[in-house]
């Protein structure tokens, strides 16, 4: 599977980067993990608008899902053909009522669910085009999920947002490209169940037995230098930042 960072950047975008979003492709299925703010612009990069086949949204927080609000009006009022069909959107409790709220003029309260086929996400392990995928909630103040997407005997894991969890470390398990948020610097913030620092991504990673650490989610004000170098105190294997439009290969 191909794995390309659409954005990258924490809680809020850089000048480089948009929020979280990333794009998993495998036999011509396209999955993207969240779309936060400025994704949908830099998407159209690497895919067509339109050539989405599923979404999944990590949690509700407006850094991996707002841009889902200028999505809807690309796919509900699509110029040529009309509506979209509803492509399927894998997110927490309450994601049709939350984009609904988050958008504040939709036609009719159920204007979402016309193009977006929203299924509610719980830990579970369920089949999603060629993937087969695996989510544990995390510990972030909101319902949060990683998600573990796996193909031809590879595997990707992403965190979304957490704190350090036990079931990070399991749901990542031997997996071969840990994607890994670090928005925390090590020393300077520290708050439970909210980020991990670059230390505790390694950490995390080494228990696991990840085979490669991608760190991700670093806010604009914090130095990823910092989280990079603290990452691989922790980690023996290759650690590296993601950027966009990078893309791996897995
Ligand atoms: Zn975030
Ligand atoms: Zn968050």
């Amino acid at each position: 599977m191909k794995l390309t960072v659409v954005g990258c950047s924490g809680s809020f975008p850089s000048a480089e980067s948009a929020c979280s979003s990333y794009l998993v492709e495998a036999d011509g299925f396209r999955l993207l993990l969240d779309m936060g703010n400025g994704a949908l612009g830099e998407l159209q990069r690497h895919c067509g608008l339109y050539d989405l086949d599923a979404i999944f949204l990590s949690h509700l927080h407006a850094d991996h899902c707002i841009d889902m609000c200028a999505y809807f009006v690309a796919r509900y009022y699509r110029h040529d053909g009309g509506p979209c069909p509803p492509i399927p959107v894998y997110g927490p409790e309450g994601t049709e009522h939350r984009l609904t709220t988050a958008y504040a003029d939709t036609p009719t309260a159920s204007s979402m669910s016309e193009v977006f086929d929203f299924h509610t996400v719980k830990p579970s392990t369920f089949d999603l085009g060629p993937f087969t995928v695996h989510t544990e909630r995390v510990s972030h103040p909101v319902e949060a999920y990683a998600i573990r997407v796996e193909h031809a005997g590879k595997s990707l894991t992403y965190s979304g947002d957490t704190g350090v969890t036990d079931a990070l470390e399991g749901l990542a398990r031997d997996t071969d490209l840990f994607l890994c948020e670090a928005a925390f610097t090590h020393g300077k913030e520290n708050i439970p169940d909210l980020h991990l620092n670059g230390r505790e991504a390694g950490e995390t990673a080494a228990r696991a037995g990840a085979r490669k650490l991608v760190l991700t989610h670093i806010p604009p004000w914090t130095d990823p230098t910092v989280n990079l170098a603290d990452a691989r105190e922790a980690f023996d294997g290759p650690v590296e930042l993601a950027a966009p439009r990078v893309t791996y290969e897995i």
